[in-house]
């Protein structure tokens, strides 16, 4: 066993990311996985936007108030089972703590600066590995119902991200001409804003490019392996303790998403990042017409609807539940339901069909909308964590910020607001 070579906990969208991005800078790897394949948890079927203009924290005063207006309810977007309270308590604490308007520009800008360097680095490795994951680049169209609520849509873009978002804010007739599939619906909407800097892909498909990369540069990745715990010498990482080995390594790096705490605790290290569960549903749209072009987001009913190419896919909802595993209909109705309110003569043709595949995934929130990256106080063990509902979004941006700091370069953008032991 080498000593010298990186352990990486979890093989999701942010372990292989920073697997990769740590062979480019001539490391060596070894990535563990749990799961009997990678990018089988929350990197599976999520919604596919790389939305460097969503780089707004959930911690919104309007998305706290919808979060407490939707306990006990299986049928609002978000909702936060009455028995969860507790273990979300002093988490919530802070979520709310961290929504003050101050705050939540703050947070914002440096959320948004990791993600145009981000993808950035997406479309880099796209091209020079010609990566293909049903990408398409031609942005994505968020929907407004209440002309208010796009107004205050504009000002936030204008303020957070200024000029380096391109957006395009159209009427109700070009955002049809825009998306003909909009017809059906157009009279409900007031307008709508196209940011023409994101992009949209398969985030499993991208996943798979990223591992067979990792394996082509040498890098190892074995599945079926769960770290049960990482074993310390004087306060330095010594060993990571699997279900099958012991393996020496000085250097671990936590990419374990929303399962990242539990691996932590034990070591000292409370790192307020909890589970927040989605759904998404993808229906087969093989051989039907006049199917959708852009990736639509309906703002009034928070969930987003993304067309593949003989696919399209349907997220949302946020549920406060712990890892709570069990499928819950209402979801399934509701997501269905939106469908239906976004693309009516889509729905009336996908309904029904029995391969539509059921999805959710445990997103890994941290209280101020932030992601952790980089050392923590014990020597050897970093962190690459809690990228909440922009995973995809800020992946190659924090493998890439974190390889740089393991490596003692220059960071390409300010590492301090994400730093692990902030
Ligand atoms: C419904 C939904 C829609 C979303 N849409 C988008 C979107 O459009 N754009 C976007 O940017 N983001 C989106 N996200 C968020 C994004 O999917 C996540 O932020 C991202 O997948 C997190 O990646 P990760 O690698 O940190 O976690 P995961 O993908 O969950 O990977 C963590 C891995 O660690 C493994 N692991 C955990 N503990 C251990 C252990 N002890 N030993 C070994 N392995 C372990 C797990 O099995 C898992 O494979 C969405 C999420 C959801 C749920």
């Amino acid at each position: 066993m080498d000593k010298d070579q990186i352990i990486i906990i979890g093989g999701g969208i942010i372990g292989l990311a920073t697997a990769n991005a740590l062979l480019d800078r001539g490391e060596k790897v070894l990535v563990l996985e749990k799961n009997s394949d990678t990018a089988t948890a929350a990197s599976f079927a999520n919604a596919g936007m790389l939305t460097p203009s969503q780089s707004t924290p959930w911690n919104s005063p309007s998305d706290i108030f919808y979060i407490l207006s939707g306990i006990g309810k299986k049928d609002s977007p978000m909702s936060l089972s009455p028995r969860a309270i507790p273990s979300y308590f002093s988490w919530g604490l802070r979520f709310i703590l961290n929504s003050t308007p101050s705050r939540f520009e703050r947070i914002s800008k440096s959320i948004f600066s990791l993600a145009k360097y981000s993808k950035d680095l997406t479309e880099k490795i796209r091209k020079s590995e010609e990566f293909c994951y049903e990408e398409s680049t031609e942005g994505t169209l968020k929907l407004f119902r209440n002309t208010e609520r796009l107004q205050k849509a504009i000002d936030l873009s204008n303020r957070i991200y200024g000029e380096s978002n391109s957006i395009e804010v159209l009427n109700q007739k070009q955002t049809v001409e825009l998306e003909p599939s909009l017809n059906k619906v157009r009279k409900g909407l007031v307008g709508a804003i196209h940011y023409k800097d994101d992009e949209i892909g398969d985030a499993y498909k991208f996943c798979k490019s990223l591992e067979e990369s990792i394996r082509n540069k040498g890098g190892r990745i074995l599945v079926n392996t769960n770290i049960k715990r990482i074993l310390l010498n004087k306060r330095k990482v010594n060993s990571v303790v699997t279900d099958r080995a012991v393996l020496r390594a000085k250097r671990v790096i936590v990419c374990a998403g929303s399962w990242s705490p539990i691996l932590l605790k034990e070591l000292g290290i409370k790192i307020p990042v909890k589970p927040v569960k989605g759904y998404s549903l993808t229906y087969n749209t093989a051989g039907l017409e006049n199917t959708p072009n852009l990736s639509v987001i309906d703002e009034s009913i928070h969930i987003a609807i993304t067309p593949y190419k003989n696919r399209i896919r349907v997220a949302g909802t946020a549920e406060f539940v712990g890892f709570n595993d069990e499928v819950h209909p209402k979801r399934i109705t509701y997501l269905n339901s939106k469908l239906n309110e976004v693309y009516p003569s889509l729905f009336s043709k996908v309904q029904g069909d029995e391969d539509t595949q059921v999805w959710f995934g445990f997103r890994p929130m941290s209280a101020d909308g932030l992601p952790f990256i980089g050392e923590t106080k014990i020597e050897g063990l970093y962190l690459n964590t809690g990228h909440g509902h922009l995973g995809w979004t800020l992946a190659m941006g924090s493998a890439n910020l974190l390889a740089d700091q393991m490596t003692n370069a220059e960071t390409e953008i300010d590492s301090k607001p994400y730093l692990a032991n902030r």
